[in-house]
């Protein structure tokens, strides 16, 4: 399989062929405009020191100043960490958002480690890469494996050492230290406006059955959202297991279970929920599929059994472009990445606003100010899709392409006369 960071610049440059968009821009977008790797070293509760890789890519601030999560997760690697801050460029851009992109990551096992242990690394994170980091210059938030927890520590770090307290320089943080209302389920929420707005165009009514991979946040709060609106819950399932129920789910008790034992398969065998593997989620007869656990789930080897017509990406790139010719010759309609997740960016951005503003939205403001940014960019990505007859990743690329090169051509072009 492609490196990953190669099949992110792919699907730009794929896209760049269907618009006549200016040359420079592509130029500028396959070299990232800086990326870090480091040694991060912390002492564990038992008194030895651990060393951990560790990495932030500014990938590009065409638009406006870097932004994007850090990960904390045992596979982050550096490709990895290019490839989630170019989608990030492309997904500010998409969402019309005034950032950059960017990403972070440390290579962990947060779980193996102590809440202790974990605030120090996340000050550490910070002290190594405090002096790219500002409300002006590159902003993280939270993403696989890290939280608002993680963000209050970061921000407090910072604040510490520049001395002076800027809440802009981080989002996702606690409402209590300057977060934004509505932060926490935004990604989710973000999908679901979109999946609301364009049901009759998917043909999605109340009581559609959804199976949905990965029981993190984005998981669980769109299972919450999506089994409030009718629609059925029949599969989930989590790094340790799937459950299924064909009358669907009790999410309420799911969401219990996954508090109480950490795994959802622990109230398998109870009220007609059986325990399956894995990996047979994607398969589950079912109307929409939800993507919410890694990339590259959903690959050359299970892209056929896949039943949904519809299939949602709430993580960063699940889908491989392998399977996604294979599921767009079966006519499947993939509502991708960029545009899909964009709610959790798109309310980070709304928490920037406010810190910078030293304001605070009340949670109906911030819900439907989402819910217009949502709906505005989806209807020009549906726009681009009809018009050149392209899929709707085609069309998010395109989209956000269109949004970078005019910040480029702003600038002057080869054009200009001497
Ligand atoms: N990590 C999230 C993403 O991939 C959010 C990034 C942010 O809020 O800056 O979109």
């Amino acid at each position: 399989m492609a490196a990953l960071f190669k099949i992110a610049l792919e699907r730009i440059i794929q896209a760049s062929q269907l618009i006549k968009v200016d040359g420079s821009i592509l130029e500028r977008l396959q070299i990232p405009l800086e990326t870090t790797e480091v040694r991060l070293t912390i002492r564990m509760d038992e008194g030895s020191i651990r060393s951990f890789w560790a990495w932030r890519c500014r990938y590009d601030n065409t638009r406006g100043p870097t932004k994007g999560g850090i990960r904390f997760h045992n596979q982050v690697n550096g490709d990895e960490v290019q490839a989630l801050a170019v989608m990030m460029t492309a997904k500010c851009a998409a969402m019309d958002l005034p950032f950059g992109g960017a990403k972070g990551g440390v290579k962990v096992d947060p779980r193996s480690l102590s809440n202790r242990e974990l605030e120090r690394l996340a000050r550490g994170y910070m002290q190594i890469f405090v002096r790219g980091i500002g409300p002006d210059r590159d902003i993280p938030a939270p993403d696989v494996g890290t939280s608002e927890m993680t963000m209050a520590w970061m921000s407090d770090e910072y604040n510490a050492i520049v001395g002076k307290v800027v809440p802009a320089a981080i989002t996702g943080k606690p409402v209590a230290l300057g977060g934004s209302l509505g932060r926490d389920d935004a990604t989710a929420r973000g999908g679901y406006y979109l999946l609301q707005h364009k049901a009759a165009a998917l043909g999605l009514s109340c009581g559609a059955k959804v199976a949905i991979q990965g029981f993190g946040n984005a998981g669980q709060h769109m299972a919450k959202l999506l089994a409030a609106d009718g629609y059925k819950v029949v599969a989930v399932s989590d790094s340790k297991g799937a459950i299924h129920d064909p009358a669907g789910l009790d999410i309420t008790k799911v969401l219990q279970a996954k508090k109480d034992y950490g795994h959802v398969t622990s109230i398998a065998g109870s009220d007609g929920v059986s325990e399956i593997p894995a990996d047979e989620l994607v398969s589950i007869d079912c109307d929409l599929l939800v993507l919410a656990a890694l990339e590259n789930m959903v690959h050359e080897g299970n892209a056929g059994s896949i039943k949904a017509k519809i299939i949602l990406e709430l993580a960063n790139g699940p889908i491989t472009p392998e399977a996604d010719e294979i599921l767009n010759r079966k006519k499947r309609v993939i509502i991708p990445d960029i545009l899909a997740n964009a709610g959790g960016v798109t309310v980070s951005y709304f928490e920037w606003v406010q810190n910078r503003r030293a304001e605070r939205w009340d949670l109906e403001e911030v819900h439907a100010r989402l819910k217009t940014t949502m709906e505005r960019e989806a209807d020009a990505v549906w726009a681009h899709a009809r018009d050149k007859e392209i899929t709707l990743r085609s069309a998010a690329y395109v989209h956000a392409l269109l949004r970078l090169s005019e910040a480029l051509r702003a600038r002057g072009t080869a054009k200009f006369k001497r």
